[in-house]
């Protein structure tokens, strides 16, 4: 298969899900994922079936689509095998843009244990398939979608877990109340560390600034 460098493949493949022809798996996959999580109507061949589709293909049950994570000086690494796996630029998907609003991207569980420092590979898991990890995997957790449990930490939700008014109105998924089962930032245990940890606090209160505000311009 040849691959180009930066945004996805030259040439359009068949989704497995829907049939249609597009140049940006990831991007046009997260669309199904999304309604699937939602429990939103996706008129498709292949519906998703699994709780945990792949970010590429879809399936849930390929031991090839396991994902994992590096945090490297000139940014984030990711690895799978995915036969359907396709290059992106890890920091502006994570930004999402008008074009491309859709934010799925491997992630670390920050409420997972993990051997070793963010700089070795971790396991990770796409970021539309967090709220099932929740369930499964720490269901005293309150999330967007089950707004009852333990208050999630402060980065967690801000890093990880809100969408955009902009990937929620591409996937034609409703948006949500307002999330409050949120830890105060003096309560997360880095509220005293390192000057590292305060700028991805900024980062994150940046973020839920701009949130916030496209969320007001779209009405
Ligand atoms: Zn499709
Ligand atoms: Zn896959
Ligand atoms: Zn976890």
């Amino acid at each position: 298969m040849l691959l180009s460098s930066g945004r996805g493949k030259a040439v359009a493949s068949a989704c497995p899900v829907c049939c249609e022809s597009t140049k940006d798996l990831r991007s046009h996959m997260g669309v199904h994922i999304l309604r699937a999580a939602r429990g939103v109507p996706d008129d498709v061949v292949n519906p998703l079936t699994g709780p945990l589709p792949c970010g590429f293909c879809g399936e849930s049950d390929n031991p090839d689509c396991a994902l994992t994570l590096k945090n490297m000086t000139r940014g984030m690494r990711w690895e799978t095998k995915c036969p359907r796996k396709e290059p992106f630029k890890y920091g502006s998907a994570m930004k999402g843009s008008n074009t491309r609003p859709c934010r799925n991207v491997p992630i670390v569980c920050k409420l997972c244990v993990h051997q070793g420092r963010d700089t070795d590979w971790r396991p990770a898991i796409w970021r539309y398939n967090l709220e099932t990890h929740l369930d499964q995997q720490h269901p005293e957790y309150a999330h967007p979608g089950k707004p009852a449990g333990v208050l999630l930490p402060h980065d967690m939700y801000y890093d990880t877990l809100v969408l955009t008014a902009a990937e929620e109105k591409k996937a034609g998924v409703p948006a949500r109340p307002e999330f409050t089962f949120i830890q105060g930032k003096e309560n997360t245990p880095q509220a005293t560390s390192s000057a590292r940890t305060q700028k991805r606090k900024t980062d994150a209160q940046m973020f839920a600034t701009a949130t916030s505000s496209s969320k007001r311009a779209r009405h």
